[in-house]
């Protein structure tokens, strides 16, 4: 179990004394966990603090990994760096600032050749979402077995599959970790493990057969040439068993009331596509939907909406802003001249934000709209889902 040193309400001697006699993992194991936990999960690290030390941090506050040690994470939480600084100035904002409050994090097990901090990481996850009543990642297998594949809109490629029993129906968003080169014909040869890839890829829509109480899902794929994802896609054969090793529920509990402002590209219009039929919120969300290929914006006009936004009138030619991507766009200023639109036309203000982009524009994104609305942390939601290379 999770223990939890607190420099504050315990005797900081303790954490002190306790902390020297650490020695620190060697930096080419935790850096880049550090760094990449650093910059995107900054609400997961704020969960364990309220989790295992019982305190919110508040928004004024970032909390960041100070170090990594075989037994434990040690947090800290600062004051927040102003939204203007780089990402140079940002990574190295804990470094500089005096840390608030320190808290020592506990794993399960012992870091070593066979244990991974990404393990520990997500086991930590799942103890402290348990503790607040969240939904959590599971660490499992799962097979879909898969029923059919055609296009959805020109780069989208749908599978069919039939999927668990358990499956959630109604959680939009809810994602599968597959292993995208796993052998799916009859022959089953082994993937060694080093060579395994795994793609996240969300279930975009699942319902239950009425009859035979057999679970059909939908699994999009965004086809953008040849690319492990869409190729292992592409590949998979009716018949063929498709395999996830990881359940992720998406962080979207702060939709279900205000004035919210959605924002994907092809990655992640299947979770904003399930939003919208799903959408129980009585104020109809702000959409912006970007695609490199003008023509995939029929995958949102050809869905079927939820009673509520049936019930808006022109929701489709209203609320729904389509960028289209190219290689000269300066993506983050026209999303964000593009909210100044609807916001001065609507004369309406945004309580909530989702959306999900590649990597660089997220972190430009998620750091412009942080200052440019001052939300909340659970409110603000801001994904990577894809990385340029
Ligand atoms: C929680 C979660 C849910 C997701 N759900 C979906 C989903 O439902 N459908 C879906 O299609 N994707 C989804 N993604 C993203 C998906 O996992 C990535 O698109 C995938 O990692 C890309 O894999 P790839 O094998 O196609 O390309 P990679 O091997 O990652 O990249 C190969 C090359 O393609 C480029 N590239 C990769 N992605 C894109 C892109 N989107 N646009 C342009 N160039 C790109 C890269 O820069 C690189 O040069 C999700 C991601 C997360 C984290």
């Amino acid at each position: 179990m999770s223990q939890v040193f607190d420099s504050v309400s315990a005797d900081r001697v303790d954490i002190d004394t306790f902390m020297t006699n650490k020695v620190p993992l060697p930096v080419a194991t935790k850096i880049k966990f550090m760094n990449h936990v650093n910059e995107e999960h900054q609400d997961e690290l704020a969960m364990f603090v309220e989790a295992f030390a019982n305190t919110k941090v508040g928004d004024e506050l970032m909390v960041q990994i100070a170090e990594v040690y075989r037994d434990g994470l040690l947090l800290q939480t600062c004051a927040q760096p102003l939204a203007s600084l780089s990402i140079d100035d940002l990574t190295n904002h804990h470094a500089k600032h005096e840390a608030v409050n320190r808290y020592f994090i506990e794993f399960d097990n012992l870091i070593d050749e066979t244990v991974t901090i990404k393990s520990q990481y997500i086991h930590l996850l799942q103890v402290a979402s348990k503790k607040l009543g969240k939904l959590a990642i599971k660490q499992q297998e799962r097979y879909f077995t898969v029923v059919d594949g055609y296009y959805a809109s020109p780069n989208m490629f749908r599978l069919i599959v039939t999927a668990p029993a358990d499956t959630p129906l109604n959680q939009a968003g809810y994602a599968y970790l597959f292993e995208v080169n796993a052998d799916t014909s009859n022959t089953h040869q082994p993937v060694r493990p080093q060579e395994k890839l795994q793609r996240y890829y969300t279930l975009r829509k699942a319902w239950q057969d009425a009859d035979s109480q057999t679970v059909y899902g939908w699994i999009d794929t965004y086809i953008h040439g040849d690319t492990p994802g869409g190729n292992w896609a592409r590949a998979s054969q009716t018949g063929a068993q498709i395999k996830s090793v990881r359940d992720y529920p998406e962080k979207v509990a702060h939709l279900t009331d205000g004035q919210c402002l959605l924002i994907c590209d092809e990655t992640s219009i299947p979770t904003v596509a399930n939003f919208l039929e799903e959408w129980h919120n009585p104020i109809a969300p702000i959409v912006i939907a970007v695609t490199n290929d003008a023509a995939d914006l029929d995958y949102l006009n050809n869905l079927e909406l939820s009673e509520q936004l049936t019930n808006t009138s022109n929701f489709k030619q209203e609320n729904i802003t389509h960028i289209v991507n190219t290689t000269d766009l300066d993506l983050t200023d026209t999303i964000l001249s593009t909210i100044d639109t609807c916001l001065n036309d609507n004369a309406i203000s945004i309580d909530k934000v989702w959306g999900a982009l590649e990597a660089s524009d997220a972190k430009t994104l998620r750091r412009q709209l942080k200052s440019k609305f001052s939300l909340p942390r659970q409110d603000m939601v801001m994904k990577v889902y894809w990385r340029s290379f």
